[in-house]
């Protein structure tokens, strides 16, 4: 979701006239986007901008902005902490970034736009002072030219007691399904191959429009039809909302990948409870039930957080336990970070000595690379659709230590995915970036399928829990 804000607010600044450098002392706006979902993330700013008060004392032109959800969060103190901040933007305001950047330069005055708090108006005025804000999009500023986020909601409601994003976010709003498909055929002109549908519950995308009902499986249905789109994905996936006609549609349509992040947060009733989740394992379980008979094959991966108020080893070996039993693709694990505001915060004390949250958090991961390098080995002799999406980190290493002048297209290490998500690296010529390559893989690590591009038809293996591959 940042990454996206990110993009949007460049590409407005770049229409203002801006343009981008990767020299903070010589630029003369530096914006911070900035995560408050743990508290580490916030400390880093901090300290970031704690080592621009010499540039700003040394060039009181530059102006200096905290972009993004600490700035819905923080609000004033961040001027308190650190004076030389000209600019505080929450998540809802970011299309006023270049007008406030103009007026500090005109007028030397701080400003900030923040959005209501949760409590400060009825419903509807809180989602009002938060704006979807997606109108620009600038290719450039894409990590790939042939892969794109679209949001197709903003906010969220569920309310986990542990975390901050309801508030920072705002009251959850979906977008309209025409506004949808619109940036998606802009970006599909643009030359992209694969997009990504982004919500924080992306699975509880509700819009009526001309008196229908739109869900994420219209959504899906929809944007199938854009010609020069391969592929659609989306992220995150709330357990408790997914729905049969979601899970249908991923089977009956072609690009919608095969792959859901369907965070289960931790593996003990009571702790989901506390949490307020919404759902049991009993439920989860029935939900993997379906996703397995629905869609074969499809990947699934998960969040968890380790050392939540009142943990116990029994609780934790439950959340060890369910990570053995359903086999996630892969799991992003988090040591519990108590944040203000939060339910959790005012209800439960953070009792984990931080020693204990360490050590948890290393049984979760090494469990889950173990279960991640069974499952990926499974895949060694057996060919995968991959979309290319270019050179990989090494090969550009390996680029600029071999040709200091790069530029010509030799083969080199590239990367992609498949369907299923599944990182694959293998050699081959640049020129193959965003387009669909068929690779046979010999290798893998945990996280990365190993392979040669071979041409011809894919092989299908023979391994039953792998009917189709990707
Ligand atoms: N909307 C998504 C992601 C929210 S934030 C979802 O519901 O899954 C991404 C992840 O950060 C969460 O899934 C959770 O695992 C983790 N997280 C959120 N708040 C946290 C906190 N206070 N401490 C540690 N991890 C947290
Ligand atoms: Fe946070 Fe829960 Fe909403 Fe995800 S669903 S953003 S974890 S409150």
């Amino acid at each position: 979701m940042n990454m996206l804000d990110s993009e949007l607010v460049v590409a407005a600044l770049r229409k203002s006239g801006y343009e981008l450098t990767d020299n903070p002392k010589e630029a003369d706006t530096v914006l911070f986007n900035t995560c408050s979902v743990r508290e580490h993330a916030e400390h880093k700013i901090y300290s970031s901008l704690g080592r621009l008060k010499y540039a700003k004392n040394n060039n009181p032109s530059k102006v200096i902005g905290v972009m993004g959800c600490m700035a819905q969060k923080d609000q004033e103190l961040i001027f308190e902490r650190a004076p030389h901040v000209d600019l505080i933007v929450g998540t809802g305001q970011l299309a006023e970034i270049p007008r406030l950047v103009s007026e500090i330069r005109d007028n030397r005055e701080p400003q900030m736009a923040v959005s209501l708090g949760r409590k400060e108006g009825s419903r509807d005025e809180v989602s009002g002072s938060f704006q979807s804000y997606d109108p620009l999009r600038d290719p450039e500023m894409r990590t790939s030219p042939f892969q794109a986020f679209v949001r197709i909601m903003i906010g969220c409601d569920k309310f986990c007691t542990y975390c901050v994003v309801p508030s920072t976010r705002g009251p959850e709003q979906s977008r309209k399904p025409s506004e949808i498909l619109q940036e998606v055929r802009v970006l599909a002109d643009q030359g992209v191959r694969e997009i990504t549908f982004l919500g924080q519950t992306v699975n509880s995308y509700k819009h009526t429009e001309d008196g229908r009902l739109h869900r994420l499986s219209d959504l899906i249905a929809m944007c199938h039809e854009v010609e020069g789109i391969d592929r659609i994905k989306f992220v995150t996936s709330y357990p408790k909302d997914m729905t049969d006609d979601l899970l249908q549609a991923i089977r009956d349509f072609p690009k919608a990948c095969r792959y859901l992040h369907v965070p289960a947060q931790h593996g003990d009733d009571d702790v989901l409870a506390k949490m307020k989740r919404g759902y049991t394992i009993a439920e989860y379980r029935e939900m993997m039930h379906r996703i397995n008979e629905t869609i074969p094959g499809c990947a699934v991966s998960s969040d968890f957080i380790v050392g939540f108020c009142g943990e116990t080893e029994e609780a934790h070996q439950k959340s060890l336990d369910i990570i053995r039993e359903f086999r996630f693709k892969n799991s992003f694990i988090f040591k519990y970070s108590e944040r203000p505001g939060t339910k959790a915060h005012s209800l439960y004390p953070d009792d984990i000595p931080e020693e204990i949250k360490k050590r948890r958090n290393n049984e979760m991961l090494d469990l889950q690379n173990a279960i991640s390098a069974e499952d990926n080995a499974e895949f060694i002799g057996t060919t995968v659709e991959v979309l290319t999406e270019g050179i990989s980190k090494w090969g550009r290493k390996a680029a600029e230590e071999v040709d200091p002048e790069p530029g010509q297209p030799l083969a080199t290490q590239l990367t992609g995915r498949t369907d299923c998500d599944r990182i694959v690296v293998f050699d081959g010529n640049p020129r193959l970036a965003g387009s669909l390559t068929k690779v046979r893989v010999h290798d893998c690590t945990p996280t990365t399928l190993i392979g040669d591009i071979v041409t011809g038809e894919i092989q299908h293996g023979s391994s039953s829990m792998l009917p189709i591959l990707g």
